[in-house]
């Protein structure tokens, strides 16, 4: 069973194929630039050197056919054709309230999926332009779409209701939905592995610490709370997003600034977070370096960074009357030891013990707290492809 996993993104295309047998990946690689100039098509079969092919590349439905084409490729290919193929997993950003798990595809379920453009309008139209590509240039191989909102459908209305009014959630769908949760859901279930026990008798709170980022309450194996809102910006501040902020704030800049709304959600999205604050960078690695440097803003940028996560964590905590273990992923979560470090620190109320010298690694799935802390800590590398696969071979039923 050979499962080929998409991401498609407004001018981009993440894929990668894996073999369900050992769930290796087989190839994976990235499609940029489409419909702009300097498409390109990054392709890296397993333990070979990248190719790099640029060619004109109009729209996801080219873009999709030039990875297949690299993929039965005679020299950088790897498969011999598109017929070994079983399956076609898609990320889908927002499943709304329709969907509250992965599906496969329908022309009626397409529709729905379509019809929730208006909840993640840049993301949502390119992951249905993938879906409909895979459908016409592979049409008897099953589709499944996997929701990044779905694992998170379980929050009860006390975590989920704004408190803006009734009819505004019941017309508009205004609630909290919460996303990553392909990645929440797979490191809360490591996690709970990792602790000897069973899924329900967990309580976890999940930490994806990113370019964006989100905190999620995972008790009894399901999302009970989680940082982002109705949209991506809610939350801790984040690479470039301001994250939750006094909501009057907005009227008063859009304003005093002279922007309108397409032109404050862009100040919003792209322009503030730790880039904002620090007026350096988004990343992580260029910040600690200034900070290193004793830049003030760089250094206030990532005190705030820690400081809102450590919050949410104290929250979920109140929220589910305690907490079995904290997992820390995605790039900054995976990677950046002084971050982990200074979120924990100060925890050691709720029984979290972190251990300096454990907590010096990247990237691999470890117990970084003491031996006797109450509270686990670990480090687990995410992997969303894979949990696609996974659902994409359960809903095929091979
Ligand atoms: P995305 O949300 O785009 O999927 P990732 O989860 O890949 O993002 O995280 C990317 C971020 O991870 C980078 O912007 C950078 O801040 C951070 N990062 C990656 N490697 C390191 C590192 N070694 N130390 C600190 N931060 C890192």
């Amino acid at each position: 069973m050979k499962i080929f996993v998409v991401n498609c993104g407004s001018s981009s295309i993440k894929y990668q194929l894996i073999n369900m047998e050992d769930e290796s990946v087989i190839a994976k690689g990235l499609v940029e630039r489409i419909g702009i100039d300097g498409s390109v098509l990054t392709h890296t079969p397993a333990g070979k050197d990248k190719v790099r092919m640029e060619s004109e590349i109009p729209d996801h439905v080219d873009g999709i056919k030039k990875v297949l084409a690299a993929l039965v490729d005679p020299n950088h290919g790897v498969i011999k054709s598109m017929d070994e193929i079983d399956a076609v997993g898609h990320r889908v950003v927002h499943g709304g309230e329709v969907f509250s798990e992965s599906v496969l595809v329908t022309e009626e379920n397409l529709k729905q999926i379509e019809a929730l453009s208006d909840m993640a309008p840049l993301h949502q139209p390119p992951n249905v332009a993938g879906i409909r590509a895979c459908q016409k240039l592979m049409p008897n191989t099953p589709q499944v779409a996997v929701f990044d909102t779905a694992f998170h459908q379980t929050m009860p209305p006390v975590a989920f209701m704004y408190g803006v009014k009734y009819e505004e959630y019941k017309k508009y769908g205004i609630r909290k939905y919460g996303f990553h949760g392909t990645s929440h859901r797979y490191v809360a279930a490591c996690a709970a592995e990792l602790l000897g026990k069973k899924p329900e008798d967990t309580k976890i709170i999940t930490c994806h610490l990113g370019n964006g980022s989100s905190i999620t309450a995972v008790d009894g194996g399901k999302s009970v709370d989680t940082s982002m809102g109705f949209t991506p910006l809610d939350g801790v501040l984040m690479g470039t997003r301001c994250g939750s902020i006094d909501p009057a704030i907005v009227p008063i800049l859009m304003q005093k600034k002279g922007l309108d709304n397409a032109g404050m959600d862009k100040y919003m999205n792209k322009e503030c977070g730790v880039l904002g604050i620090s007026g350096i960078s988004s990343d992580f690695r260029d910040l600690e370096d200034a900070a290193n440097k004793g830049d003030e803003k760089a250094q206030l940028a990532l005190d705030m960074f820690c400081y809102q996560v450590k919050r949410y964590i104290g929250a979920y905590a109140a929220a589910m009357g305690g907490v079995d273990a904290i997992v820390f992923t995605a790039g900054v979560g995976e990677n950046d030891i002084g971050t982990r470090a200074k979120v924990c620190k100060g925890l050691e109320f709720l029984g979290v013990e972190l251990d300096a010298e454990r907590n010096n690694v990247r990237g691999k799935v470890t117990e970084i707290s003491k031996a006797d802390s109450k509270v686990k800590v670990f480090l687990i590398p995410t992997n969303e492809e894979l949990v696609i696969a996974r659902d994409t071979n359960r809903l095929c039923g091979k």
